[in-house]
């Protein structure tokens, strides 16, 4: 009896002793690298200049950031669900926490994609639910559909790896097809130029954007803020921006930095649908606006603001 009772005891107590020896997801303690990642911010997002101030009020500027390859890491999954404002959440399907981390996510108001893996022109090694080449339909859209059935709450998908599939347009046909049932949309990230995702995501009327920026391909955080100016100046060109990133320590200390800093700067970070032309409700298209675009095309006014972001037929080049 009293062994039983010490050896609970002494179960809990190890219990608690091992939850505070895990590492914390949030919040990340100061560190020389939050220190360089908050100044590399404050760089980036550096006030307009004086005579810019003068200048007429530019229409809405609008960003989407997603954080792709989320559920393999809890503790940073959790961070990145904890970044300040609508951060987009692209979670691998099968992975240990994806489903976890997806559902954290949804609660938390975050914007939940399905980062699907397909293969690549370097024949590097998939992670589980790889769409290839060498599928029949069956077979890939059955692995599609697992993948979806895996991550809760996805209102969209795009590509994880995939330079060689979304060359594939038999293949981005059968994807599309199967997204267009379920009203999801697409962002091609892509990781080939010669991706024909996106333009195959048009002609079957799915709500579609491509990557225009990459924050991350160097983990350093003065590299990454000049991605995200480059991201910036973009979207005051054309009035919207994507960029991907992920869930790398670099990158979540300079976003936790910088993404409070927009708004001072008249631009507005909103989730990936949010940037999306809607196909399939009623287009609310002011009248001068219908005619100027000729009243063909619902939803084209939007896709005009957002032209970086390739919803332009002569986009996708
Ligand atoms: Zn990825």
């Amino acid at each position: 009896m009293g062994s039983g009772a010490r050896l609970r005891a002494l179960l809990s107590l190890a219990a608690i002793f091992w939850a505070a020896a895990q590492p914390q997801a949030a919040p990340l303690a100061p560190s020389p690298l939050d220190l360089m990642c908050a100044d590399a911010a404050r760089q980036a997002l550096a006030p307009p200049s004086r005579a810019g101030a003068h200048s007429t009020p530019s229409p809405e500027v609008q960003i989407a950031v997603i954080i792709d390859d989320l559920g393999y890491s809890l503790a940073r999954g959790k961070s990145a669900i904890g970044l300040p404002g609508a951060v987009t959440l692209a979670v691998l399907p099968h992975s240990p926490h994806g489903h976890a981390l997806a559902e954290s996510a949804h609660r938390q108001g975050k914007e939940v994609m399905l980062h699907t893996p397909m293969s690549n022109v370097g024949g590097r090694p998939l992670d589980e639910g790889g769409l290839t080449n060498a599928m029949d339909r069956s077979t890939f859209i059955a692995v599609l559909r697992s993948n979806l059935a895996a991550v809760p709450h996805v209102r969209g998908v795009n590509n994880h790896m995939g330079s060689l599939l979304t060359q594939n347009r038999r293949a981005m046909q059968w994807l599309m097809g199967e997204l267009q049932g379920r009203s999801l949309y697409f962002v091609d990230s892509r990781t080939s130029a010669r991706s024909v995702a996106a333009n195959v995501a048009r002609e079957q009327q799915i709500p579609t954007a491509s990557r225009d920026i990459f924050l991350d391909n160097d983990r350093d955080c003065v590299k990454i803020g000049r991605q995200f100016a480059a991201l910036l100046r973009q979207a005051r060109r054309t009035g919207s921006g994507v960029a991907i990133g992920h869930p790398y320590p670099e990158t979540l200390r300079f976003l936790a930095a910088a993404l409070p800093r927009l708004e001072s700067m008249q631009i507005r970070l909103v989730s990936m649908s949010a940037l999306l032309p809607a196909t399939e409700q009623t287009p609310e298209v002011p009248v001068d606006e219908k005619d100027y675009f000729g009243g063909l095309q619902p939803g084209r006014a939007i896709a005009n603001r957002s032209a970086s972001t390739g919803h332009l037929p002569s986009a996708g080049r």
